[in-house]
């Protein structure tokens, strides 16, 4: 087979001179933990937001676990969770022994259906979780409006929202604490690697207690080495120097990033217009602003059995894609298993997990790699109906 014209892996980091001088300096020294880097990585991470505290971690996982251990979460509780989601968003609750109950997705946005909140809480509810699905943010001043009734805490998954706002204010800063990811394919890496933001500096305090050991004090605070005492449980969720380090160089293009982000979606978007077998997830409006993690089209039914052929002619084409996500978390085994969710459960999930195929926006791109993509994709559709 010849090689295709084109390579447009769908995500791949962009590491470069600073992000390696960085690591060096790092290894050079002698503080590979406990070290300022972190703490500049935590300010310049909060003023890239533009207010509130952060906090780093070692994942988006670990920040969202720590959500629920501060709260107290105990076998018993429940949190509300998105069924169109990573599957760390419900683990997150699940570490805890609270259980979450999913609800279904919004079928134009993938984000949570909110007029399907108000009928799962119960009195033992403790939390609503979200995520910006792709970046897309959700509608939260009906979130909060729902959890302010109810005296409920507001977790926002982060992952994908690194740019993402709502009526200009950053997500993570729009319910009561947000965790984002530096995984490598996220919108910046820091290999593995997370950030937990907050309007809260008690709830900051708290996490940055409970992200080690739940020690009194920093290794920065204590003023005689080896003088400190031990105040609560905690777990060792703490981010390095090392990755601090590529974290501080990494938020320094994200401004790059998202505009390279935006310019490629917009392209795409346009040329996805002449592709009539598929509809296109929601681009936000003047409230939302996306971060454009990727641009998910959704196959119509004509189609919809053809997606693996499909995914197949585009990567021949040199194409990647992924899918957000092959199976709504309620329906993965684990949770079926655990929760005995029916089949029939959750169907705009499903039918975006079933018929949706992902496609890059990302910064390694450009218009060209767009026009490439939508006519790739084209022929890939007309290919699988002969
Ligand atoms: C990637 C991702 C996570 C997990 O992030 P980690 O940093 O790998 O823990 C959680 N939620 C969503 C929505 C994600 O996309």
């Amino acid at each position: 087979m010849d090689s295709p014209a084109r390579s447009i892996p769908f995500g791949k980091p962009i590491i470069g001179e600073e992000e390696r001088a960085a690591v060096l300096e790092v290894l050079g020294g002698t503080q590979l933990v406990h070290g300022p880097r972190a703490k500049q990585f935590e300010a310049d991470f909060a003023a890239f937001v533009g207010g509130g505290f952060a906090t780093s971690v070692s994942s988006c996982t670990a920040g969202l676990h720590l959500a629920y251990f501060h709260l107290g979460l105990a076998a018993g509780d429940e949190v509300v969770v998105p069924a169109q989601t990573h599957v760390a968003t419900a683990h997150a609750v699940e570490f805890t022994g609270a259980r979450p109950v999913f609800v279904d997705a919004d079928p134009e946005t993938g984000n949570i259906a909110i007029d399907q909140i108000e009928p799962v809480l119960t009195s033992r509810t403790r939390a609503i979780s979200v995520v910006h699905y792709l970046g897309l943010p959700v509608d939260m001043d009906a979130i909060n409006g729902i959890a302010r009734k109810r005296e409920l805490f507001v977790v926002e998954d982060c992952a994908l929202a690194i740019g993402s706002r709502y009526k200009g204010v950053h997500a993570g800063l729009l319910g009561d604490l947000g965790s984002f990811s530096f995984y490598p394919v996220k919108h910046m890496t820091t290999a593995e690697g997370g950030m937990v933001v907050t309007r809260h500096e008690a709830i900051k305090t708290a996490i940055e207690r409970k992200k080690a050991f739940g020690v009194d004090r920093t290794v920065s605070e204590r003023a005689i080495p080896g003088v400190y005492d031990v105040t609560m449980l905690g777990y060792n969720y703490r981010m390095n120097e090392l990755e601090a380090a590529i974290g501080i160089e990494q938020l320094k293009k994200v401004p790059g990033f998202l505009q390279r982000r935006a310019e490629n979606a917009r392209v795409l978007r346009q040329e996805l217009e002449n592709i009539e077998e598929i509809s296109v997830l929601s681009d936000g409006d003047g409230d939302r602003e996306h971060s454009n993690y990727c641009v998910s089209v959704v196959l119509n039914e004509k189609i919809a059995t053809n997606r693996f052929e499909i995914i197949t002619a585009l990567r021949a084409s040199g194409v990647g894609t992924s899918v957000y996500y092959p199976l709504a978390v309620p329906h993965t085994t684990y949770y079926r298993d655990r929760y005995a969710t029916p089949e029939d459960a959750f169907p705009a999930a499903s039918h975006i997990s079933r018929q949706s195929i992902a496609l890059s926006v990302g910064p390694h791109l450009d218009g060209d790699d767009m026009k490439y993509t939508a006519r790739a994709l084209k022929s890939a559709i007309e290919d699988s109906r002969k």
